[in-house]
């Protein structure tokens, strides 16, 4: 899978060796194979203009780091950008408030959407959460049996009302059937054609309207590259998903979809299949994607490494922003991360002179809990938010859309605010004295 991609992308690199730092003058070059690249992989036009201008930003902006060659800080670059072109985390399927959370599955015939509902059901029993499949194809009664004899295979129920029934009405008591039983998920799978199809839209749009689902989720086909990008932004510009499966991950994919998906429709890819058993479906990560197309895992290591270096020699300017009071959950985040590479907090305490017997290592335990409570809270924030914590103190939505990605209470997510913002000012007061571990001492 993507080999041709990474091969190609090894011409961008080489057009930076041998120089002492990425600059105008040499980055077209590197920037045009990147761009050549990921044409040839069938990735869409407009997402690559808009990747490779933000490669071209961020590495001429980028600052010389020691002991990091310009081809590898570019591969770095790249990488970074291919994972937040991919959306940086996995997001996981939708869990209603009260059960069942409603799955509709969309797509063209032949993509795998009836193998990617079973395979669905089989990954949510594995997280004890059961399902239940609703057939509603019945232009293809094949289908039905289709999915009936995947159910029977994983033991998953299979609710269908054969194929002279209404689709919209067996998706509808399909849900009603869920309710009674007490069953956690509903997916529906529906009825594709060869093609986009306007009746087929009409009824998808309909189950839609009727069952009110948590998620749509449109399945695509790994190897269709391009026309993957026609199809999302169809899909979505007349459905509206709330994600997609990539499906045929373990086929000779170039790669195209899996990079167009999200920036098309600003939706996750959500899982990927891998073959066509019914265990073949993974969560899709962002980050291994990009190492998996890049295929470089020692340069990125490296390239962390020399900029935790950097990043050291960036506390003068810390410093700084301290005094301003202009520290913020960016600063703090690179702040942990650091602490995190010299060792544990039980670790770094026990260093402080006449700390090591002042706090028990249940304190210690509770102290580094809460430090991952606060990352998560942190990592849900929009980037903007985090420079600004002051967006936070006034918007309870933003507050509340941290608090539910990230797992929290509102309530969490303003003391968090207000402990930060108090521990701002102390910082600012301490003044000219030393930085020590910022961000601890606020964190109760
Ligand atoms: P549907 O028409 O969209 O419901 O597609 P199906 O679920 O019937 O799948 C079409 C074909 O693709 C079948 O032969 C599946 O076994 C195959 N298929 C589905 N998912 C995958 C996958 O992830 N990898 C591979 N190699 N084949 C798959």
């Amino acid at each position: 899978m993507f080999e041709a991609l990474s091969e190609r992308l090894e011409g961008a690199w080489k057009k930076l060796r041998g120089q002492d730092k990425i600059s105008e003058g040499n980055v077209q070059e590197a920037l045009r194979e990147v761009r050549r690249a990921l044409l040839e992989a069938d990735v869409n036009l407009q997402v690559v203009k808009e990747f490779v201008a933000e490669v071209q930003d961020k590495a001429l902006g980028a600052e010389v780091v020691r002991g990091v060659r310009p081809d590898q800080q570019f591969i770095k670059i790249v990488h970074d950008e291919l994972v937040s072109l991919m959306g940086d985390t996995n997001e996981p399927l939708a869990q209603a408030r009260t059960a069942p959370t409603i799955v509709l599955m969309a797509g063209l015939q032949g993509t795998g959407k009836t193998t990617a509902s079973a395979k669905l059901a089989l990954h949510l029993r594995k997280q004890n959460r059961n399902a239940l499949l609703v057939a509603t194809d019945v232009y293809r009664p094949a289908a039905i049996d289709q999915l009936v004899t995947l159910g029977k295979q994983i033991n998953v129920p299979v609710f269908e009302l054969g194929a002279e029934a209404n689709p919209v009405e067996i998706a509808q008591q399909g849900v009603a059937k869920a309710r009674q039983d007490g069953i956690d998920t509903v997916i529906i799978d529906t009825a594709g054609r060869l093609q986009i199809d306007q009746d087929m839209m009409a009824e998808l749009a309909q189950i839609k309207e009727t069952v009110n689902p948590n998620e749509v989720l449109l399945v695509v086909d790994a190897m269709t590259g391009q026309e993957a990008a026609n199809l999302t932004r169809t899909f979505h510009e007349q459905i509206g998903i709330t994600g997609a499966i990539l499906t045929k991950m373990d086929g000779d994919s170039r790669g195209g979809a899996a990079l167009s998906v999200r920036q098309i429709s600003g939706k996750p890819i959500k899982f990927v299949g891998v073959g066509e058993k019914v265990e073949a479906l993974q969560p899709f990560y962002p980050e291994r994607m990009a190492s998996r197309i890049l295929g470089m895992g020692d340069v990125l290591t490296l390239v962390e490494k020399a900029q935790e270096e950097v990043d050291l020699a960036d506390a003068e300017k810390l410093q700084e922003k301290i005094l301003e009071a202009k520290f913020d959950f960016n600063d703090f985040l690179k702040q942990t991360r650091l602490m995190k590479n010299m060792g544990s907090l039980g670790g770094i305490m026990k260093l402080i002179p006449g700390m090591a017997n002042k706090i028990s290592s249940e304190q210690l335990e509770q102290g580094e809990k809460q430090l991952k409570r606060v990352e998560s809270m942190i990592n849900s924030m929009t980037l903007q938010e985090r420079k600004n914590p002051e967006l936070l103190s006034s918007s309870p939505s933003r507050r509340r859309r941290i608090a539910e990605g990230s797992g929290h209470k509102e309530k969490d997510v303003s003391k968090l605010i207000s402990d930060f913002q108090k521990m701002r000012s102390l910082m600012q007061q301490m003044g000219q004295g030393s930085m020590g571990m910022p961000g601890m001492g606020g964190f109760p």
